[in-house]
């Protein structure tokens, strides 16, 4: 059985659109079950009716004619109750109802299951047969897990607008997607998706407005790619065997015969985009000859594919002609990348949204760097699709809106303009210290890693460095680099802030930063070998960078140096004599610099309850609290399935947090945080009051925060805390912190959803 479920799958996963696939699982499940009948019936919009979306053995006639309500019918239980119904007598049933269109009243035993995605009730998968036998458990079993891999595909679909006709699913749909919070802020502008040299299987959808320029585009592109396999032909003349100059004969026969060009046509007249008509023919295509029983034809699908791709790099290349950027660019991709971003000019980037990602991938930490707002890890972006579209993304609430209703759009393009407006009304307390009414300060620093960080933290004005994060020039480059590489980065940061305080992180690779050049093969990375555990056990590499960053604070000395992923005081004690040796070995060299101050960063539950053994033995403590939270709540910090419960307001948190406060007061050693909740302005007052001395965050939430800090009596902000430390649940925490900002009429600064 799992052998046929992993072909099945396979086979879906190739179909070229939705429709294909529900045909091939109706198909290989009625087989594979042995069923008369196999269905899938779809939810509607409206979440009372079903309709028949794909049979084998009903009335085919009745595909997309046959709408259930969920109240009535068999099928409508099972979507009704959302688990399987399995019946051997379904027509004595007292919910069975006969639907005369289907010509179902010769199958009596039924077997349903719903299909669900993520909670959410898509449809219902049905077998029948005319025999009244009740189907086995593990015939149960098996289109239980079927209906699971459907789900995916249906929710894909549904999406990328593919469970309605092209026409309705056409430009001006109004469409929300869920993502995760990247780089705050709201974006209002236009989808444009970089075309990268893509793979045909890998096209996805776009539904067209103008199928006569679509058609034209082809034409062209069928054009050149004709001129391209001529001249290859020529070029290679005399070069190849005779036998495989052949073959671009049969290619170039292959792009003039009529069957391949009607049949992308045909699919560019149903609304579909030229490339995915490209795409769509070439499977169907290539699907008969693999089933051909003579090898010499089964080779001939690659020969299609290989003509395909031609066709499919000529149309993007010649789509490309007539891509002008929009005045406000929304840039969308699956996994958007550094080099795209910057390709957008500044002034023109109103937004990211990318499939892939999270709120700590690089991505988004640049967008963050760059004031742009982004939404990552949208699991089912339509991506292809949102090109052209008018798009909103919500960066607080990690939300994208296509083709937004009018009214939706006014609302945010008013929210944008407060927020403008509130930025300006922010500007003028940039160079004014982070003091509270009542005469408590604190030290608001800038968390960097990238060059372009440094100009916008110098711009805002802060208190210094309190995370520089050192694995950018790791990751970018194909191998370690070097002690020279590394000074002249090092320097660069610590020369723009002096005399202000910098503290560099060492390398923190490992988890979800792996090196390519360096692969650890964790089965488990967030787990395994990270941070300062792998710097430990390769002090060549180790030393490398301490000496650079030792010698790149010559005559500046003011460097700070913390080292992450503590989880024993043992690697910290090695970690800060390896240091200490660094130092004295340069200072043989003749090397001087003053030895930094030392710390531990607290992202590990561990170092939490070890936090008086680590003070006492450092200098500082910073706590890494995106760490923390994941390894305190036991959520990955980067799977959007469960960023919903990834929650820095669970009291867990705030009482780790508060607990790490309380013994640097009592030891009197500094204690920082530089995790992303520093920059959250209602989180603010309550980690002042618990004792921190500074607030790490990137550069763009500074004067936020500094708002609050300037606002909220440090007094207020400690009977805050004392409520906030009495709550149970992060409902209750939110309530409470999201009312004081109320009261002191900062409420603006924070966004509804947060
Ligand atoms: C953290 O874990 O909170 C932190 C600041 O480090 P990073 O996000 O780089 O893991
Ligand atoms: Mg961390």
């Amino acid at each position: 059985m799992l052998e046929t479920l992993h072909r099945i799958v396979q086979a879906v996963n190739a179909a070229g659109d939705f429709r294909q696939a529900l045909e091939i699982i109706v198909e290989r499940v009625a087989e594979a079950t042995g069923g008369d009948v196999c269905s899938v019936y779809l939810l509607e919009g409206d979440g009372g009716h079903l309709r028949l979306m794909a049979t084998r053995g009903l009335n085919v006639d009745a595909v997309g004619q046959v709408r259930l309500p969920v109240s009535e019918g068999l099928v409508g239980l099972v979507a009704e109750r959302e688990e399987s119904i399995n019946l051997n007598d379904a027509d004595r049933h007292p919910r069975f109802r006969y639907f005369p269109e289907t010509g179902e009243e010769r199958f009596h035993s039924f077997l349903g299951v719903p299909i669900i995605h993520y909670q959410s009730r898509l449809g219902v998968l049905v077998v029948q047969r005319q025999a009244r036998d009740r189907f086995s458990d593990a015939e149960v079993a098996f289109l239980v897990t079927m209906a699971a891999q459907l789900a995916g595909v249906m929710a894909h679909a549904r999406v990328r607008g593919e469970l309605t006709d092209p026409g309705d699913a056409d430009d001006g749909h109004p469409l929300g997607l869920d993502g995760i919070a990247g780089a705050s802020g709201l974006g209002i502008g236009e989808g444009h998706v970089m075309t990268v040299p893509a793979s045909l299987d890998s096209i996805p959808d776009r539904r067209i407005r103008h199928v006569e320029a679509e058609e034209n585009a082809f034409g062209r592109a069928l054009e050149a790619a004709r001129a391209d396999l001529r001249g290859l032909a020529a070029r290679m003349q005399g070069q190849v065997p005779a036998a495989e100059q052949q073959l671009f004969d049969v290619y170039l026969q292959m792009l003039d015969g009529d069957s391949l060009r009607e049949r992308i046509v045909a699919h560019i007249h149903a609304g579909h985009w030229a490339p995915f008509a490209v795409r769509l023919t070439i499977a169907e295509h290539a699907r008969r000859f693999e089933a051909m029983d003579d090898a010499y034809l089964r080779e001939r699908a690659s020969d299609l594919r290989d003509v395909g791709q031609r066709l499919l790099s000529r149309l993007l290349s010649v789509g490309e002609e007539d891509q002008p950027l929009p005045d406000r660019v929304i840039l969308v991709g699956e996994e958007v990348s550094a080099s795209q971003l910057v390709e957008i000019p500044r002034d023109r980037l109103a937004g990211v949204v990318s499939a892939g990602g999270s709120a700590n991938s690089h991505i988004a930490i640049l967008a963050r760097a760059l004031g742009v707002p982004a939404v990552m890890g949208v699991r089912e972006l339509p991506v292809h699709g949102l090109h052209g579209r008018a798009l909103i993304v919500d960066g607080y609430r990690g939300r994208v809106e296509v083709d937004p209703a009018p009214a939706l759009h006014d609302e945010y393009q008013r929210l944008a303009e407060e927020e403008e407006a509130m930025t300006a009304g922010l500007a003028d307390i940039a160079g004014e210290p982070a003091v509270t009414p009542d005469g408590h300060s604190i030290s608001l620093t800038v968390n960097t890693g990238l060059a372009a960080e440094i100009e916008r933290a110098l711009e805002v004005g802060c208190a210094g460095v309190g995370l520089h994060r050192t694995e950018f020039p790791f990751m970018v480059s194909p191998r370690f680099p070097g002690e020279d590489e590394q000074i002249e980065r090092y320097r660069e940061v610590l020369e723009a802030f002096a005399p202000l305080p910098v503290t560099l992180r060492t390398l923190d690779v490992g988890g979800d930063k792996p090196l390519p050049y360096f692969p650890s093969h964790d089965e488990n990375p967030f787990l395994g070998w990270r941070g300062v555990r792998m710097t430990l056990d390769h002090p060549e590499i180790f030393l490398t960078q301490l000496r650079a960053m030792l010698r790149a604070s010559v005559g500046l000395d003011n460097l700070r140096v913390m080292f992450p992923m503590v989880s024993r005081v043992e690697e910290a004690e090695r970690a800060a004599a390896l240091l200490r040796r660094a130092h004295a070995e340069l200072a043989e060299e003749g090397v001087v610099t003053a030895i930094p101050a030392i710390g531990a960063m607290i992202e590990v539950p561990a170092a939490v309850y070890q936090a008086e053994s680590l003070a006492r033995r450092l200098d500082f403590l910073s706590i890494g609290s995106n760490d923390l939270a994941q390894y305190l709540l036991a959520v990955d910090r980067n799977n959007s399935r469960v960023a919903s419960i990834y929650d820095e307001l669970h009291p867990a948190v705030l009482r780790a947090v508060a607990s790490v406060g309380e013994v640097g007061q009592r030891l009197g050693k500094p204690v920082s945080l530089c995790g992303s909740m520093a920059g959250e302005p209602a989180i603010a007052p309550l980690l002042m009051a618990m004792g921190l001395e500074s607030l790490s965050m990137s550069s763009g939430r500074i004067l936020r925060v500094k708002r609050v800090i300037r606002t909220i009596p440090y007094s207020a902000a400690q009977a805050l805390l004392e409520a906030v430390l009495a709550c149970e649940t992060p409902g209750e925490v939110r309530r409470l912190v999201n009312a004081e900002m109320d009261r002191y009429g900062l409420g603006g600064l924070i966004r509804a959803g947060w």
